[in-house]
């Protein structure tokens, strides 16, 4: 597509070019007889998602690492604390947190908390059906992230490590996971 839509930053704003909303030709809607009852009006539109401070998370996913933050403010209760999914800002004292590395830890301690099997994610399905959301905690860690298991059945307890998509797009999906003693990664990934 030609006029495909771009967005690039310029003296720290977005600037956009190409189409971001597109028709595309309608369809009538009849019942069987024939009667006219409506009809479908299909659009394309190009949605702009800012990450803002959450960018370094999803870059880190694209260079295969797991990045969460740690509060590091000497007048907080709670420093040390570390959290994933990436949180900016410390809930406890508001300052804004340090990035650190997860992956190792990842690798090495990661279990599944909990887990759900569907077959429907929502608009879009872009996952493999059934899909295996699972809850997973990680050592010394304070929150609890959500993904899916690529390889594997879940279970309760389970060890499993962090694969990433070997062409990234960016988005949480980049980040997946497996059974801790997988060898080979699943097709389009990276252990
Ligand atoms: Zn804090």
């Amino acid at each position: 597509m030609n006029n495909q839509a771009k967005v690039w930053i310029e003296k720290g704003a977005y600037k956009i070019k190409g189409e971001f909303s597109t028709p595309e030709p309608n369809t009538p809607i009849r019942r069987k007889d024939g009667k006219l009852c409506g009809v479908t009006n299909p659009r394309r539109l190009v949605h702009m998602h800012s990450y803002g401070g959450e960018a370094p998370f999803f870059e880190g996913l694209a260079q295969g690492r797991l990045l969460g933050t740690q509060c590091v403010n000497n007048k907080c209760e709670y420093k040390g604390s570390i959290y994933i999914p990436f949180r900016i800002f410390c809930p406890d004292c508001l300052a804004k947190m340090k990035i650190v590395d997860l992956t190792a830890k990842a690798r090495k301690t990661a279990r599944i908390y909990s887990y759900v099997v569907t077959s429907r994610t929502g608009a879009f399905n872009t996952l493999e059906t059934p899909i295996r959301f699972i809850d997973l905690e990680f050592e010394g860690v304070s929150t609890i992230l959500k993904s899916y298991l690529l390889v594997g059945e879940p279970e309760i307890g389970q060890r499993v490590k962090p694969v990433f998509r070997v062409k990234p797009t960016y988005t949480i999906t980049d980040l997946a996971w497996v059974t801790a003693d997988t060898k080979k990664p699943p097709k389009g990934f990276h252990l």
